[in-house]
């Protein structure tokens, strides 16, 4: 019998993997809850920070682009740069990318991914929790945000108990519906886009909101398109060399210092609002620059949050609910389902997987894309736009390694 490759994950980057694995001929299982960080883990009214032309799954066959999706949708005004898509739109198309490429989607968890034998070639044992078990020959580990959610340990103690708890302190991506917190007061920590956007929309939602930023004037906006330098470049990202260069040549990231890679990829695209989030914010929310979050505890009446203020004092803010909006933390040890001896076998900076050319990591067959292959292969990871330079090279190599 003809062992199949393995995908665990059907968010962008799994789906499109799935595409060009297909595509090639190969046997491939899929597993995972289609766009599910998009549907559970945003919140409801968002907008995509990046343009329509930077929003596509890459895939082989020709009509699967967000534009077509939106044609044969009938949905209007997606086509610009200056045209935001609603998050809902992006699910929907992901959805029917899915149904379209990769229907035999199966919507269970993996549970463990074990070596199925002492040598390299015999492949990977799989249990899934429907209490299958099979070995794949190659496996390809697309799960991006899940299990990733970064809470700085100034906040996690008061976000115990996790996305089920009602604490005084949660991450961001435990909340979809921010009308919860209407009437209320909420202090949203952060001041990149996640930060911004759920702050506006909690504020919208008819709660007064504070943001609290790390560093002086944090809070920032890009400039629309139509005020981009025209003589530099155009990349998914804005006009700049320094954009373009990751954008179409990431090859050679891996081989920067490690200390450059892990720095380029928090950095470059980091904390700055959309344009277009600008008046809104500026209108419904204020914001209080720290020098430092101290801290986090229940009090009285709910949370308080003890900070350094820029002057070297401590302040205490309070309000009804934290919400830490501090990203997503690649890290090897978190990622449960892979088995013990993988997870010390494989070769990590800094928590993440180390991959080499076709992102393939330490142990052979075993490959990662989307946002655990950033360190290696730089921020575009972080995009559904990096599955453009990512799923074909995986799956050549995946070919020609174990085709
Ligand atoms: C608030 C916010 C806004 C964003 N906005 C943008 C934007 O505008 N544009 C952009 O390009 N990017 C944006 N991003 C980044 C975006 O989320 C990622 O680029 C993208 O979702 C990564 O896709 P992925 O396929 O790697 O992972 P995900 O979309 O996180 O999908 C993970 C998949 O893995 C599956 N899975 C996990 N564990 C298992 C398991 N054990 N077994 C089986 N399946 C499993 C899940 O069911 C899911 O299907 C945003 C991120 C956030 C947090």
């Amino acid at each position: 019998m003809i062992r199949p490759v393995a995908v665990i994950g059907a968010g962008p980057f799994g789906l499109s993997t799935a595409a060009h694995l297909r595509a090639r001929g190969l046997p491939v299982r899929v597993f995972g809850d289609p766009m599910v960080s998009w549907r559970a883990h945003m919140p409801e009214g968002m907008l995509l920070k990046s343009t329509p032309a930077a929003s596509s799954l890459d895939c082989p066959q020709p009509g699967h682009t967000l534009a077509d999706y939106c044609a044969a949708a009938g949905i209007r005004g997606l086509a610009g740069d200056e045209d935001v898509i609603p998050v809902e739109t992006f699910i929907g198309y992901g959805e029917w990318f899915q149904r379209q490429l990769v229907p035999e989607l199966e919507r269970v968890r993996v549970v463990s991914v074990e070596p199925a034998g002492r040598d390299a070639g015999r492949g990977f044992e799989l249990k899934l929790d429907s209490g299958e078990s099979f070995v794949a020959r190659a496996v390809v580990v697309a799960t991006g945000l899940s299990g990733l959610a970064h809470l700085p340990a100034e906040l996690a103690a008061a976000a115990e108990g996790g996305p089920e708890a009602e604490g005084p302190v949660s991450h961001s991506s435990w909340h979809h519906d921010l009308t919860r917190f209407a009437g209320g007061e909420l202090i949203v920590v952060g001041a990149g886009q996640s930060a911004l956007e759920t702050a506006a929309l909690a504020a919208e939602a008819g709660a007064r909101v504070r943001v609290v930023a790390r560093g002086r004037g944090r809070v920032a906006f890009g400039a629309p398109p139509w005020e981009q330098p025209r003589l530099r470049p155009e990349s998914p990202f804005g006009r700049a060399w320094s954009l373009w260069a990751l954008s179409y040549c990431p090859h050679p990231y891996r081989f920067l210092p490690e200390p450059t890679r892990h720095f380029l990829v928090r950095r470059v695209l980091g904390p700055l609002g959309a344009w277009w989030l600008r008046e809104r914010f500026e209108a419904a929310v204020q914001v209080t620059d720290v020098e430092r979050v101290l801290g986090a505890a229940a009090g009285d009446g709910g949370p308080v949050l003890t900070v350094r203020t820029h002057g070297g004092r401590t302040e205490r803010l309070t309000a009804d609910h934290v919400v830490a909006a501090t990203g997503y933390r690649v890290d090897v040890a978190a990622m449960d389902f892979l088995g013990p001896s993988l997870r010390t076998h494989l070769a990590t900076s800094r928590g993440a997987p180390r991959l080499g050319a076709g992102y393939v990591s330490s142990v052979p067959g075993l490959y990662f894309t989307g946002l655990p292959a950033a360190s290696s292969y730089g921020p575009v990871m972080r995009f559904v736009c990096g599955t453009e330079f990512a799923s074909p090279r995986l799956a050549g190599h995946l070919a020609g390694a174990h085709g």
